[in-house]
């Protein structure tokens, strides 16, 4: 049975839990110990696969065809370990669970009610599909004290209980405020936050306090002594330049000592030099290069999540700082001078997206990035975007569009209704739900000989994850290729166009799938490493 670490957040939101959990999840993995992470959510949505991004942020793919909160990409990019379907659940799925048995008559009669039967189906989700791990990291999602989180509560409240205290531990993250009137950092909300927990019958074993600066060895005694916790568990949770000196961080303020202490574990120093070797790369870059990025949910980053941060991977294998410069796509559709809103771009990148606003902002860069011989990579949307780019303005098919703009003339871009995976047959029909009906998770791809592509993963067949309802239609091939477009990777059964690149321009590579999902700091994506690559090569030219 592996070890359980429940790790609840106190005050406030988006005090970096998910980040806390996956450094700390790297920091066991140090001490050569296996880990799972999993993210508890406690809304109602089945899962994030319909929220705005602009409300949400990005909603995070895993191999197995999940759509799942952006945590698990921070899990995935601190860890390696790659996260499944059952390592993020919602109030949602739990409740369409339970009412789905009932339906069945699953329940032989009885009355269902939170206690026991919700919270049951939280118990097993968090004991399920477990192998050999020593760790289980388990964050609950929102705040302490939101009335929806409580059933979560109630159910790691009650785990805590089954398995005893050498099997479980609560780690619980709060935020010490700093007033500068008084120039000194407020333990006050801390202490009322335990205080929520407690009355929920949770104690938590070690709290996780972050601050804007070191917090003085009398205050983490006072939050020791009123929040019921030893003071050496009180860890100074300082905030961090970068989100890679996390772990080091972390662990030079003891969590993952306490964390060992708590379970009678050795105590001996872990084996940081993966970290060590990260941090070096951002504290040194020899450059700089600058980034745009043309996409449409650019009023909150976090849509774009694991993009920012496989762009930051592809900085550190090449030795530069990566300087983005998010664009409004729209901006650019009506700009007079797109070059001047462009600026000093190095490289053009057009993300992810859905819809057609913004689209002919997008189509503008693309063709920029053409023209000038400037670095571009677009993925999935992007992609798309770059054919019809082709299409209207070098094949000469100027009714080119997208099924999914309305119904069109020249469908470069359809509906998709049926494709395989593996030896399966996957159908899709334009009535079905929105959620959970996209063309998800990993699926393999066959690069052809001398690409770029090929060149770049140095392979012949790979695995990218998908999350999109339309696809480039293979009929147009030829069209598109006579004007220099090449399909350089496609599904195995060659219907699914998966990769385009042209071979006349210094680096312009567009993908049907989302490599960003896969890039780890210590194992930049290969799409990544050659994009900044080409945008350093571009930048010492100018
Ligand atoms: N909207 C496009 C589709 O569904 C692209 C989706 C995306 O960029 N993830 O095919």
């Amino acid at each position: 049975m592996p070890r359980f670490i429940f790790i609840t957040g106190g005050v406030v939101s988006s005090l970096g839990k998910g980040l806390a959990s996956a450094a700390l999840g790297s920091l066991l993995q140090a001490r050569g110990y296996k880990v799972r992470l999993r993210k508890l959510d406690p809304y109602l949505n089945v899962d994030p696969g319909t929220m705005s991004p602009t409300q949400h942020g990005e909603v995070f793919v895993t191999d197995d065809g999940a759509e799942t909160d952006l945590d698990l990409g921070h899990y995935e990019r601190f860890t390696g370990v790659h996260a499944k379907k059952s390592d993020n659940v919602t109030t949602g799925k739990i409740y369409s669970d339970v009412l789905a048995k009932e339906r069945r008559g699953d329940y032989l009669g009885a009355t269902i009610q939170v206690i026991p039967h919700v919270t049951n189906a939280i118990k097993d989700f968090v004991l399920s599909d477990l192998t050999d791990e020593d760790f289980v990291l388990c964050e609950i999602g929102g705040t302490v004290g939101d009335i929806e989180s409580l059933p979560f509560l109630e159910a790691i409240r009650q785990l805590g209980n089954d398995l005893g205290r050498s099997k479980s531990c609560f780690l619980h993250v709060t935020l010490l405020p700093y007033i500068a009137v008084a120039d000194e950092l407020k333990t006050k909300p801390t202490q009322h936050s335990v205080k929520e927990l407690q009355s929920v019958g949770i104690q938590p074993d070690i709290l996780l306090c972050r601050t804007p600066f070191d917090i003085p060895e009398e205050q983490l005694r006072k939050i020791g002594l009123f929040c019921n916790v030893r003071p050496e568990a009180v860890i100074n949770g300082r905030d961090a330049k970068s989100i890679y000196h996390v772990p080091m961080m972390y662990h030079k303020e003891g969590l993952d000592m306490e964390i060992c202490r708590h379970f009678d574990l050795p105590l001996n120093a872990p084996d940081l030099s993966v970290w060590e070797k990260i941090n070096t790369a951002v504290e040194n870059p020899e450059g700089e290069v600058n980034i745009a990025i043309v996409g449409k949910y650019v009023s909150l980053l976090d849509s774009y999540k694991s993009l920012a941060e496989a762009l930051v991977h592809g900085g550190l294998h090449n030795h530069v700082k990566v300087n983005l410069n998010w664009i409004d796509s729209e901006e650019l559709e009506q700009a007079e001078d797109p070059m001047h809103i462009l600026g000093n771009a190095d490289a053009i990148l057009v993300p992810g997206g859905f819809g057609e606003r913004g689209s002919e902002g997008k189509i503008k860069a693309i063709t920029i990035a053409r023209e000038k011989q400037l670095p571009f990579l677009g993925i999935c949307f992007g992609m798309q975007m770059a054919v019809l780019e082709a299409a209207r303005n070098m094949a000469g098919i100027t009714k080119a569009g997208s099924t999914e703009f309305g119904e069109c003339e020249e469908p470069l871009v359809g509906l998709m209704t049926e494709w395989t995976r593996g030896n399966e047959r996957e159908t899709r029909s334009n009535q079905d739900d929105l959620g959970g009906t996209m063309r998800l998770g990993s699926y393999d791809c066959a690069l052809s000989d001398g690409s770029l592509a090929a060149s770049l993963y140095g392979e012949a067949s790979i695995q990218e994850r998908h999350r999109h309802r339309y696809e480039v239609n293979i009929n147009y091939r030829d069209a598109l290729e006579n004007v220099g477009l090449k399909f350089s990777g496609l599904s195995p059964d060659g219907v699914l166009p998966e990769i385009v690149e042209r071979q006349d321009h210094p680096f312009f590579i567009g993908v049907q799938f989302h490599p960003e999902l896969k890039s780890k700091p210590f194992d930049p994506h290969p799409l990544f490493r050659g994009f900044i690559e080409a945008a350093k090569t571009r930048s010492r030219l100018v």
